[in-house]
């Protein structure tokens, strides 16, 4: 019987995984199925790009896995039974059942709520493919004038409230900053930062923490009402909960605790890879949720799969967090490079340079993604008939 993997979630971290283990694994003796909810690869760092009313094509995940060997299955992940090695799913066919023996976990993340009354009633998102078309059809029906209220100053928010003040010009955009914004910046980098909100009109509300969202604007913690047509809560992402109610360890975020192979503390069948695992950066640090990470973390899965599958020394990627880059709408970025403390260095990269930078960035991973086999060895390896006991080889 072929050995069955089962990749979960076909994101930044999943859709990669799938095609490079299709590539580096004999048909012959493993069978490669991906699930995941929607049809078309969500390209997630472009949403508040689509939400802004810009036209974005996403490709089909049908298309990308075509001639890979690699199956799609289009189906939500409603449950995983890690003892009797079981998923289960739920989709157009009703529900089902995917049986594994190796599973990737890559269910990334949606928006987090953190509890705020109010906020999955009233508020929108750009977390997620349809949230982002909701609110994309929300702004559309925004006449010139109306008011929009971006929740959170992390790297989202920021997007999000540059993207729509530079596309809707005739929109009244504000952001609400439990603390300063940009204070994490360099110093130059700051003033590029806010420079950039003042081109563009937004209006910044600093340590301006929001407790509660109603349909006609937000209240602050120390009561002040701020009206707004339209709130887009950005104030971080939440993991899905099926891996914490399945019994896989987690974290009390509800990533998955996982060793320096991506490999499950908990149940060493199952790997993870991307927002939904906790892995710890060569800075001793938990990787921040990104798609640089989603990219580490998803090679170190696969390498460790395909290694000991095939009765070799697991090779170690280097997982390391260089820094952000920030789009400030379509003309403008900046790249801020961190130390190994996650402080910002002195330099940063601003202005149009930043922005083609970041442009490519999102191209070429979009790219890669649509050509899952590319650039990759061909050799097809065979599983070996042991497995191999747990060597783990430091990449050079
Ligand atoms: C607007 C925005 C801008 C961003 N900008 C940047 C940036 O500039 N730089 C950066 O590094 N990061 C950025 N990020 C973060 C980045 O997009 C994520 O860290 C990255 O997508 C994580 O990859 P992933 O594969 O873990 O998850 P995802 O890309 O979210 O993929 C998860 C997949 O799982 C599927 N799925 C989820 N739940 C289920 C289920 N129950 N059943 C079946 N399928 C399911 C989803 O449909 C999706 O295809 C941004 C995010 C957003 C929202």
């Amino acid at each position: 019987m072929k050995h069955r993997i089962v990749v979960l979630g076909a994101g930044y971290a999943g859709a990669f995984a799938a095609g490079n283990l299709a590539r580096r694994l004999s048909p012959a003796d493993t069978e490669i199925t991906v699930v995941n909810a929607v049809p078309e690869f969500v390209e997630r760092m472009r949403l508040h790009q689509l939400a802004s009313g810009q036209d974005l094509a996403f490709r089909k995940l049908a298309d990308v896995f075509a001639g890979t060997g690699v199956r799609l299955r289009l189906a939500r992940v409603t449950g995983i039974d890690p003892e009797r090695r079981t998923v289960a799913v739920t989709g157009e066919d009703g529900d089902g059942e995917l049986a594994y023996d190796t599973l990737l976990y890559a269910l990334g993340s949606s928006v987090a709520h953190h509890g705020v009354p109010g906020v999955s009633e009233y508020a929108f998102d750009v977390a997620g493919w349809s949230s982002a078309r909701r609110l994309r059809e929300r702004l559309a029906g925004l006449g010139e004038g109306g008011t929009v209220l971006i929740v959170g100053e992390g790297l989202t928010g920021i997007e999000t409230a540059t993207e729509f003040a530079e596309s809707r010009p005739d929109l009244s955009v504000a952001l609400a900053a439990r603390g300063e914004l940009g204070a994490w910046l360099s110093p130059k980098a700051r003033r590029h930062l806010l420079q950039a909100f003042d081109r563009l009109g937004i209006t910044v509300h600093e340590h301006t923490g929001i407790e509660a969202v109603g349909p006609t604007g937000a209240i602050t913690a120390d009561g002040r009402s701020i009206p707004s047509d339209v709130t887009v809560w950005s104030a971080g992402f939440a993991v899905h909960p099926v891996a914490a109610t399945s019994g896989l360890e987690v974290t009390e975020t509800g990533q998955i605790v996982v060793d320096r192979t991506m490999r499950s503390l908990s149940h060493p069948d199952v790997y993870a890879a991307g927002d939904s695992a906790y892995a710890i950066g060569e800075n001793g640090r938990p990787l921040p949720m990104s798609c640089a990470s989603a990219g580490y973390t998803n090679m170190q899965a696969t390498a460790a799969i395909i290694a000991r599958l095939t009765g070799r020394e697991v090779p170690i990627i280097g997982l390391k967090y260089h820094g952000n880059h920030i789009s400030l709408g379509r003309q403008d970025a900046i790249f801020q490079m961190v130390d190994g403390d996650v402080r910002s260095k002195s330099w940063y990269l601003g202005g149009r340079t930043a922005a083609r930078l970041k442009s490519g960035i999102l191209t070429g991973s979009g790219w890669s993604i649509a050509h899952p086999t590319f650039g990759m060895p061909k050799r097809r390896r065979r599983l070996a008939t042991a497995p191999h006991q747990d060597g783990v080889r430091t990449a050079a």
